[in-house]
């Protein structure tokens, strides 16, 4: 591919959100706390390099309860489980770390309560998605899944009960809106939060997707099949005028689409490692090197799941117990996850 690409635009924000970083660094820490297998309930971010690397890690993910040994450690993904999968995990595994996304436990939140209220709820997310399964379960005689493409045509009428919309936090912003204006339309005194589910972290990769589409010939995201929020990138940038492909890395980009393609813009979904960006924007070798477009910038941070909290401050107060107290100006386990970061995290994690 060398030469053939004059220039690479390099979207900011890009790749792994606050979630997706506690997630990994905390199933790290479980590697680290644990012999192998570790367990974990669904994919712990849908990328397979993730998943691959955890693997070799000794870290077994399987969709079924039923195939985790009683008293196993035991993760759940940060797509967040439904109550059932929480409380049966928490009867089997001696030790249960729910490594939820804390944006995805306020959509948790809101079903319960709106349910609790009476609302007629209409949740638009994917059939099947771990994260809208999740979520559904809170309340599933009160919500009605609503396809982001369909919309509500399908939608039987019911009179009575209020209605509000939520939403699968990595849906496309042109999909949300779309489906928002149709529920105003059809019920005016529709209930949505405030600002919408959708993430922080979707808001931005897509703002940054849409700044590329504008200036790019062709739009490359790094991301995984499964990813939700990965496929909303390429569809974000295909409304924006731009040729669109998904790729998981290097290896997986056609030279066909690179043909009269000088500028190409690359990002990557929220669960996509940087080094699977860098190993593409490497193979692109632009000619006029990479500019970065940079949209906005992002601070946010999720600590560890509280029951990771409260193990690694168990072992930290018996090592401190038994070797004497930690030294002045030494930061302890849970003060020092900020300086550490899920890339860092991948590239120390045990190949078996
Ligand atoms: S994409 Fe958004 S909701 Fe999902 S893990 Fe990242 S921050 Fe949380």
């Amino acid at each position: 591919m060398a030469g053939m690409v004059e220039q690479v635009l390099l979207a900011e924000p890009r790749g792994f959100c606050a979630g997706v970083e506690m997630a990994i660094k905390a199933l790290t820490w479980m590697t680290r706390v644990f012999p192998a297998p570790i367990y974990c309930y669904h994919q712990i971010v849908h990328n397979s390099a993730v998943v691959a690397a955890f693997e070799a890690a000794g870290v077994v993910f399987v969709d079924d309860l039923a195939a985790v040994p009683p008293g196993a450690p035991l993760m759940l993904s940060a797509h967040g489980s439904a109550p059932e999968v929480a409380g049966a995990a928490s009867s089997r595994g001696a030790v249960v770390v729910d490594a939820v996304c804390p944006l995805v436990t306020k959509v948790h939140h809101e079903v319960r309560r709106l349910a609790g209220a009476g609302y007629r709820i209409l949740y638009v997310g994917h059939e099947g998605h771990d994260e809208a399964v999740g979520t559904i379960a809170e309340a599933p005689d009160a919500v009605t899944l609503i396809d982001p493409e369909a919309g509500l045509a399908s939608l039987p009428s019911s009179a009575g009960a209020p209605v509000a919309l939520l939403a699968q936090t990595t849906l496309g912003h042109h999909e949300w809106e779309g489906v928002l204006a149709e529920a105003r339309a059809q019920f005016p005194d529709l209930w949505t939060a405030r600002r919408s589910d959708l993430c922080y972290a979707t808001t931005n990769r897509q703002a940054a997707v849409e700044a590329l589409a504008q200036r790019a010939d062709l739009v490359l995201v790094v991301g995984s099949a499964n990813s939700s929020n990965t496929r909303a990138l390429v569809r974000v940038a295909r409304a924006a005028g731009a040729p669109a492909h998904r790729v998981e890395g290097p290896e997986s980009i056609d030279r066909a689409w690179l043909a009269g393609a000088g500028v190409v813009g690359v990002t990557a979904g929220a669960s996509a490692p940087d080094g699977a960006v860098r190993a593409v924007v490497a193979a692109l070798a632009p000619r006029r090197g990479v500019q970065v477009v940079q949209v906005t910038t992002e601070e946010e941070y999720f600590p560890p799941p509280p029951q990771l909290r409260a193990l690694l401050l168990a072992l930290q107060a018996a090592v401190e117990g038994g070797y004497g107290a930690r030294r002045p100006g030494r930061a302890g386990l849970i003060e020092d996850d900020r300086s550490w970061s899920a890339a860092r995290a991948l590239e120390v994690l045990p190949t078996g």
